[in-house]
């Protein structure tokens, strides 16, 4: 039997943190996925960093998301040859899944961001944004408890909220912080799963070049 609801959770993954395995789980109860889609992006157009290769964010949120039930690790964004939209990839998914309900899944910094986005309006049309709240100051070194939620109430968007805990996590802040101390693998993993930590480590990623 096709899925009848289908969710797609997109992210550069540099790395996939705690925050985004709960926005994962969240989903899956909350909009009662028959599946969730989880897609590694290429090299977001949107992004001016360069990301980490993929093949190492790719082996990360396999360690991140690959035990959560009804979760496809979902690469095609990186094989895409060119720019890689959110829209195609939702139009391939109604027509892998036909009949489906899908569901775009996103933290509040996306939805505030979502009119910039590459046919945007396309996007609507084809899903329902689920949306989970974000503490309102996002980066580098923000309190990690800090309870302030970004202002939605101006959005003039169709969507969905989640409800979850405020984890003021950021893949900015784990870098910066490898960058900076070099933290072991059981401090990090209060930021990442355990199992990320330990790939963070063994593989050297966000240290500044020697
Ligand atoms: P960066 O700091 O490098 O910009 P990020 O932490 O925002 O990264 P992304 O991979 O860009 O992580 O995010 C993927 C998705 O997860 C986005 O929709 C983003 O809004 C959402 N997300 C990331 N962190 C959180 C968080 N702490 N709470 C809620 N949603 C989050």
């Amino acid at each position: 039997m096709a899925a009848r609801r289908v969710g797609m959770f997109g992210g550069a993954f540099d790395p996939p943190h705690r925050a985004h395995r709960a926005l994962a789980e969240t989903a899956l109860e909350q909009l009662q996925l028959d599946v969730l889609h989880i897609l590694p992006t290429g090299q977001a157009w949107h992004k001016s960093r360069t990301l980490s290769a993929a093949e190492h964010r790719v082996a990360m949120c396999q360690r991140a998301f690959g035990d959560l039930p009804r979760v496809v690790l979902d690469e095609r964004e990186i094989h895409r040859l060119g720019p890689s939209y959110t829209a195609d990839t939702l139009s391939e998914l109604q027509r892998e899944y036909p009949g489906a309900e899908l569901f775009l899944v996103l933290g509040a910094d996306q939805l505030l961001a979502f009119k910039t986005w590459v046919r945007w309006e396309e996007v609507l049309e084809l899903a329902t944004l689920a949306v989970a709240n974000r503490a309102a100051d996002i980066g580098a070194h923000a309190a990690l408890d800090q309870t302030r939620e970004t202002d939605l109430s101006g959005v003039e968007l169709p969507f969905q909220p989640l409800r979850m805990p405020l984890r003021n996590i950021s893949a900015t802040d784990v870098r910066a912080r490898v960058g900076q101390s070099a933290p072991d693998a059981g401090a990090l993993g209060v930021l990442v799963p355990e199992a990320v930590a330990s790939y963070i480590s063994q593989h050297h990623l966000y240290q500044p070049p020697q």
